[in-house]
C-alpha cells in the first residue's frame, strides 16, 4: 500500500476524518487494499452451515459443494472443476478446538492474535461455557438478515488480552470514529431493537464471565460496552464470501463457442434460481469487520470509490469508479446502488437512521430544493422487512 497517494485528514468535528487524493487515479485504478484488524462471520450464518475460515473468511467449500448445499441438489455436477479457486489440500484446522481455516498461515495468525484465548475458553464443557451461551443469547436478539455478531466483540477482547503491546492495539481500536452518549443508545437500538434492548446488560454480563476485564475495564462497564457496540455497528463493513460466485466469474470470463456459452449461461441461470428457491437471498459467507483505513473514508451519494472484496476473503479493496483529481476527497457510498437512486430525502432519511448523520455530499447539495418526497410509497416496508 503506497500511503503517498492520498492522505487521512480530520476534515472537523462534525464530519471527522476523510480520505484525500494526493495525486491523480485513473477510473479503475486501484487506491489501497486492506486486511481487517478483526472480522468475523455472523452466527445464524455459521450456525446454518455457511463454511467459512474462521480467520479471514475464505469459503472451505469448493463450488460443487457450495452449490449441493444451497440446492439441495446432493448430485449437481459442476462442469469446468479446474476454475473453481479452492484449495483444500491448504486447508488446517487448531488441534485444540477443531475449528477450521483456509490454510497454516490464517491459524497461525488467528492464534497469535486472539484464538489462543478464544479457544481455550471453548475446551472442556462446550454447551455450558459463557462464550456458548453469549453466542446463543446473542443469536436469539438478532436473527437474519444479520448486520453484527457479538462474537466479534469477544474477538476484540481477546486482541487486547492477547497482544504483548496492549497500548498500542487498543490505540488502534480507539481511532474507529466513537459517537456521543446519544448517539451509541440510538445505534445500539438499532443492532437489538425494541425487544431486546433492556437485555443489553445480559450480553455485556455474559462478556464479564468470559474475560478477564482487567486490561479493557472500560469496554465493560454499562456506557462503554453500548460505545463497543456502537462502534462495531457504525464502522463494521459487511463482509461476503462465496466459492460458487467466484467459479462463475472465472467461466463466464471464458472464451466458448456460442451454443457451448448459451448452455453454460442456462445452466447457472438455473442453478441461481434453484438457490433462490431454497435459502432465498443467503449465498454467501456473510459477516463483518473492522478496517482501520477505510472506516475513515466518508460517505457520498454519488461515491468516486468502491469497495470490493478481490480474494474472495476479508481483504477488501478500494477503487476509483471515475477519475479522481489530486486534492479530491476519496469518498464510497455507504448505501447499495438502488439506495443511491432514490431521492435525496430517502437518502437523508437512510443515512441518518443507519449512520446518524445528515448528507452533505455534492449531490445532496445540488439537489437540496427537492422537495420532500420518498421514493416510492414502499420505502418504509422494505426497510422494516
Ligand atoms: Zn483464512
Ligand atoms: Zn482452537
Ligand atoms: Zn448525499
Amino acid at each position: 500500500m503506497d500511503e503517498q497517494n492520498f492522505q487521512v485528514r480530520v476534515i472537523n468535528e462534525e464530519k471527522g476524518k476523510g480520505i484525500f487524493a494526493l495525486r491523480a487515479f485513473k477510473e479503475d485504478e486501484i487506491i489501497f487494499e486492506e486486511k481487517p484488524v478483526v472480522c468475523c462471520q455472523f452466527s445464524w450464518n455459521a450456525d446454518y452451515g455457511y463454511l467459512a475460515c474462521d480467520n479471514c473468511m475464505y469459503p472451505l467449500e469448493n463450488a460443487e459443494e457450495n452449490v449441493r448445499r444451497l440446492t439441495g441438489k446432493k448430485n449437481l455436477v459442476l462442469p469446468y472443476p479446474e476454475y473453481c479457486e479452492i484449495k483444500k489440500e491448504l486447508f488446517a484446522e487448531c488441534p485444540e478446538c477443531g475449528i477450521k481455516f483456509c490454510s497454516n498461515e490464517c491459524l497461525k495468525e488467528a492464534f497469535s492474535k486472539y484464538h489462543r484465548i478464544l479457544c481455550s475458553q471453548t475446551r472442556g464443557n462446550k454447551e455450558g461455557h459463557p462464550l456458548e451461551k453469549l453466542k446463543e443469547t446473542w443469536k436469539q436478539m438478532h436473527y437474519p438478515p444479520e448486520t453484527a455478531t457479538i462474537m466479534l466483540l469477544a474477538r476484540m477482547i481477546a486482541h487486547v488480552n492477547q497482544a504483548d503491546d496492549k497500548s498500542s492495539v487498543l490505540a488502534v481500536y480507539n481511532n474507529f470514529c466513537h459517537k456521543t452518549v446519544n448517539e451509541v443508545h440510538e445505534i445500539a437500538h438499532n443492532l437489538l431493537g425494541e425487544k431486546f434492548i433492556g437485555q443489553i446488560d445480559v450480553l455485556r454480563e455474559l462478556l464479564e464471565q468470559t474475560f478477564n476485564k482487567d486490561y479493557v475495564p472500560q469496554w465493560f462497564t454499562p456506557e462503554g460496552f453500548r460505545s463497543l457496540l456502537a462502534l462495531v455497528g457504525t464502522n463494521g463493513q459487511g463482509i461476503g464470501t462465496s466459492a460458487f460466485s467466484r467459479w462463475v466469474k472465472n467461466v463466464t470470463a471464458l472464451e466458448l463457442p456460442t451454443d457451448r456459452r448459451i448452455q453454460i449461461d442456462k445452466f447457472i441461470d438455473q442453478i441461481y434460481d434453484d438457490m433462490d428457491e431454497v435459502v432465498g437471498t443467503f449465498l454467501n459467507n456473510e459477516g463483518s469487520g473492522l478496517y482501520a483505513l477505510q472506516s475513515t473514508l466518508n460517505h457520498s451519494c454519488s461515491p468516486n470509490a468502491v469497495v470490493e472484496f478481490p480474494y474472495s476473503n476479508s481483504t477488501l479493496r478500494i477503487k476509483a469508479i471515475r477519475d479522481i483529481q489530486p486534492e479530491d476527497e476519496i469518498c464510497i457510498g455507504y448505501l447499495d446502488e438502488c439506495e443511491l437512486e432514490r431521492s435525496r430525502h430517502s437518502r437523508q432519511k437512510l443515512l441518518s437512521s443507519l449512520y446518524l448523520f445528515v448528507c452533505q455530499c455534492d449531490k445532496c447539495i445540488a439537489q437540496a430544493d427537492d422537495s420532500d418526497v420518498t421514493s416510492d410509497d414502499d420505502y418504509d416496508h422494505d426497510m422494516s422487512s
